[in-house]
């Protein structure tokens, strides 16, 4: 049997490898409507106070707390967008709207509710205090304040508060384009009907998925015979127009299996193997300093390998500082079988009781094939090389990957 040249590397050294090869891309500057789910790649300080005037925070009366006047006689309305010109003085009030600027000489608004107004005077029903329902200048944002720091995740609140302080234009980190192609002669288009030994692309539609789900922008690169010459040009087509490429197929030991060959032919191949199921043959590379990712062609063998070292690359790149999911020991529901010598990563369900623990259920049969088993499934949990089977009770860890459902006993 041929022996492959690759080392069968752990998987945390494969992920370390990837994580010291790939860097945040270059910021850009784009317009602040265009940056939702981007990371902020500087920092953002308010020009302006906000509120940049003394605002009225309700509907009523502009007046001076320490008048001891009975009723105050009306002197204008202060409605929003300007400055009017009124003065309040001992004996007088502006009606003033919940927004407007605070007319000079007042120092409290009145709710309008204690209140009540006739011939041109108005009654304060409730004792004053200096200040109130008035919101200062800058009480909000100070001005020069520093608003989001370079790091930060935009998302609805951060968009809310570029649109406030008018930073129209922002430097960010650029959502990494991801070349995505298949590789394989048996290969059809997912609307086509089947010739005998053929089947359709399923992992081109599934990768570029995760590559919108993680935040990038895949571009398709369609779905390659087995031939030197067109995984070639779909490559240099890649590398022309993506911030990295992810291919299946053809990294294993057939005679078709070409990838790695090409891509240690034209870059840098830095692992070839990971001692992981499933994914063995996993490939990493990187041509022109642009990651290449490698994946089996069985379909969950491809999913999972972009879980464990694409996804992280991915929000490197885009500039996350958070790369890993969240991890959570669990306790197994059943027995699970494994074979020693490689860490597998099975598909589970893991569910949170109401004492603080977390069960995980398996998706059932657990072949490379069976895309089903991603289905549904919230964790991958991580049978570690040295072991064998797991029986029921045991704890192990999971990458939690989706939403824990409660369990129904929990709900009351
Ligand atoms: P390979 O890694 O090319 O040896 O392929 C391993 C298995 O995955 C074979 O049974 C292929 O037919 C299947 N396969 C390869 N590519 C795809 C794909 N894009 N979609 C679905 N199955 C695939
Ligand atoms: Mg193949």
């Amino acid at each position: 049997m041929p022996e492959s040249p690759y080392p069968m590397l752990p998987v945390e050294e494969a992920i370390d490898i990837v994580l010291s090869q790939v860097h945040p891309l270059s910021p850009v500057g784009l317009p602040f409507t265009q940056v939702l789910g981007l990371v902020l790649a500087e920092d953002v300080h308010a020009a302006e106070p906000m509120p940049p005037f003394r605002a009225a925070s309700v509907d009523g009366y502009a007046v001076i707390a320490a008048d001891p006047s009975p009723a105050r006689r009306l002197v204008g309305e202060q409605m929003t967008g300007f400055i009017g010109d009124l003065h309040v003085t001992p004996g007088t009030a502006v009606r003033t709207t919940t927004g407007a600027p605070i007319p000079a000489g007042a120092d409290a608004m009145v709710m309008v509710e204690f209140t009540e107004e006739q011939d041109g005077y108005v009654e304060i029903k409730t004792p004053v205090e200096a200040g109130s329902n008035i919101r200062p200048i800058g009480q909000d944002l100070e001005q020069g304040q520093l608003v989001l720091a370079r790091g930060t995740l935009l998302g609805a609140p951060e968009i809310g508060l570029l649109a406030m302080i008018g930073k129209s234009e922002v430097q960010v980190h650029p959502a990494p384009r991801v070349g995505v192609m298949s590789t394989g002669d048996e290969l059809v288009e997912p609307d086509h009907p089947l010739k005998p030994g053929q089947i359709r692309d399923a992992n081109r539609f599934s990768l570029m998925s995760a590559v919108r789900e993680v935040g990038g922008v895949p571009i398709d690169l369609g779905r390659i015979s087995d031939k030197v010459t067109t995984l070639q040009e779909s490559i240099e087509n890649g590398l022309r127009q993506a911030d990295a490429l992810l291919t299946s197929g053809g990294v294993s030991m057939g005679q078709l299996d070409l990838v790695k060959p090409y891509l240690a032919e034209r870059g840098t191949v830095h692992f070839g193997r990971v001692r992981a199921k499933p994914g063995k043959p996993v490939t990493f590379a990187t041509l022109d300093s642009i990651p290449v990712f490698a994946m089996p062609g069985f379909p969950v063998s491809a999913l999972v390998s972009f879980e464990i070292y694409v996804r992280p690359a991915l929000l490197k790149m885009a500039g996350h500082s958070r790369l890993h999911r969240p991890r959570q020991r669990v306790t197994l529901a059943h027995h699970i079988r494994h074979a020693a010598g490689r860490t597998e990563f099975q598909r589970a369900i893991v569910t949170p009781d109401n004492h603080g623990r977390y069960t995980a259920t398996n998706t059932g049969l657990q072949g490379s094939g069976r895309l089903l088993s991603m289905h549904g499934a919230n964790a991958l949990l991580i049978l570690p090389f040295e072991q064998g089977d797991f029986p029921a009770g045991t704890q192990v860890e999971a990458i939690i990957t989706g939403p824990l459902q409660e369990t129904s006993s929990t709900s009351a």
